[in-house]
């Protein structure tokens, strides 16, 4: 198909297959592609408002069996010096100063910690849900694959407790690439990529929130991000014909490494990473290719905010949240190990200066509130945009 019909088929609406995919890829560049996203993101969410969450990301350890290529984060040995596990105290101390800054929503990620029992995840979840009015969108489906391991339960099972507990939402953390030739190489030991889509199959069949995600710069072909991007649009189709709500945003990054890292340390790694223009032209096609995920956010933490206000003109209608901290993409080398807080003012003031309404929302997209009902973007000033981008 040549370029004008391509374009024509995506301004109707016509989803686009494989073959037509690749072609957006070849045939267009950033821009031409950007717009075209703009037309299905205006298309999807018609208002000039783009919306944002307050939140914190808690990693409870840093235990991991997993030895994931790319990862900075983890310590294999709990007996190693810097291996931790939260206590509740500290884990209470950082929900209370996130409620301080009007959090709606608590992530919590770690490592596979096979010292953890069962019942140290459905405790404290069940302990969280109880002691504090969060959303608590918790654990990956590496980690829900890991309780199974010491559960001796089915991921459904697993899910179930979790969600009786007081589970919200699962994470989409751990897709990186959805192809085995890829996770095969960057972490063999991880979950195969028909098994993430399964437990999140499974999240989304309980009424889970979940989030679908997407990290480039492994050294991936586009056919590899291709096929990433198509698993996830069957799971949504066949999550949403079951009348279930399926994937509520779709976000993608780009892959950070340094000598902390065995990929960072390789003699291929300048075959990795991903560039901003590289990144943004990534969004604008996720945008097209995945045509049934309402929501898609342009992320800040790898790229910085000034890219992420790019983003905001490339398909997305989600500029993030505040994070808090970050404890893993900045390990590996991502600007958040300087600066790794995005305070609701200055999320405000990039919604802004993109040409957008800014609107508080929680994790599953309720409006929280509407940056106009609360002026707060009035007292936001220049001198407090964040310095990494
Ligand atoms: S990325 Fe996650 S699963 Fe992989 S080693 Fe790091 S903590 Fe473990």
């Amino acid at each position: 198909m040549g370029k004008a019909e391509l374009a024509a088929k995506v301004r109707k609406g016509s989803r686009v297959s494989r073959a037509e995919a690749l072609d957006l890829w070849n045939l267009f560049d950033f821009t031409e592609l950007a717009s075209l996203a703009q037309e299905v993101r205006f298309r999807q969410n018609p208002e000039r408002e783009v919306t944002y969450l307050i939140d914190r990301n808690i990693n409870y350890t840093n235990v991991c069996n997993s030895d994931c290529s790319f990862c900075a984060f983890y310590r294999h040995s709990p007996k190693d010096p810097e291996a931790y596990v939260l206590s509740r105290d500290t884990i209470a101390s950082k929900v209370r100063e996130a409620l301080e800054l009007g959090a709606s929503r608590i992530l919590l990620q770690g490592g596979h910690n096979d010292d953890l029992p069962y019942s140290f995840y459905t405790n404290l979840i069940q302990w969280l849900s109880s002691e504090f009015p969060l959303q608590l969108n918790a654990f990956s489906p590496s980690e829900i694959h890991q309780m199974t391991l010491v559960s001796q339960k089915s991921s459904l099972e697993v899910l179930t407790d979790l969600k009786a507990a007081g589970l919200y939402g699962l994470p989409g953390g751990g897709a990186e690439i959805l192809d085995d030739e890829v996770r095969k190489r960057i972490s063999p030991k991880k979950i195969p990529a028909g098994r993430w889509l399964e437990v999140m199959g499974e999240a989304q069949s309980l009424g889970l929130v979940t989030t679908a995600t997407m990290v480039i710069g492994f050294g991936e072909t586009l056919e590899h991000r291709i096929a990433h991007l198509e698993r996830l649009r069957d799971l949504q189709d066949r999550s949403l014909a079951a009348g279930k709500p399926g994937f509520n945003l779709f976000i993608s990054w780009t892959h950070q490494f340094n000598e902390r890292t065995s990929l960072g340390r390789s003699r291929h790694a300048a075959k990795y990473g991903a560039g901003a223009v590289e990144y943004l032209k990534n969004v604008a096609w996720s945008r097209i290719v995945l045509d049934n995920i309402k929501h898609h956010q342009s992320s800040w933490p790898t790229c910085g905010a000034h890219v992420a206000e790019i983003g905001l003109h490339a398909g997305c209608d989600d500029i993030g949240s505040t994070m808090m901290e970050e404890n893993v993409v900045s390990q590996a080398g991502a600007p958040t190990a300087s600066k790794w807080f995005m305070s609701p003012e200055e999320l405000e003031l990039h919604i802004r200066q993109a040409g957008f309404e800014p609107v508080l929302r929680d994790s599953n997209f309720n409006v929280v509130l509407r940056a106009n009902d609360h002026g707060r973007s009035e007292e936001a000033r220049p001198d407090g945009i964040a310095s990494n981008g």
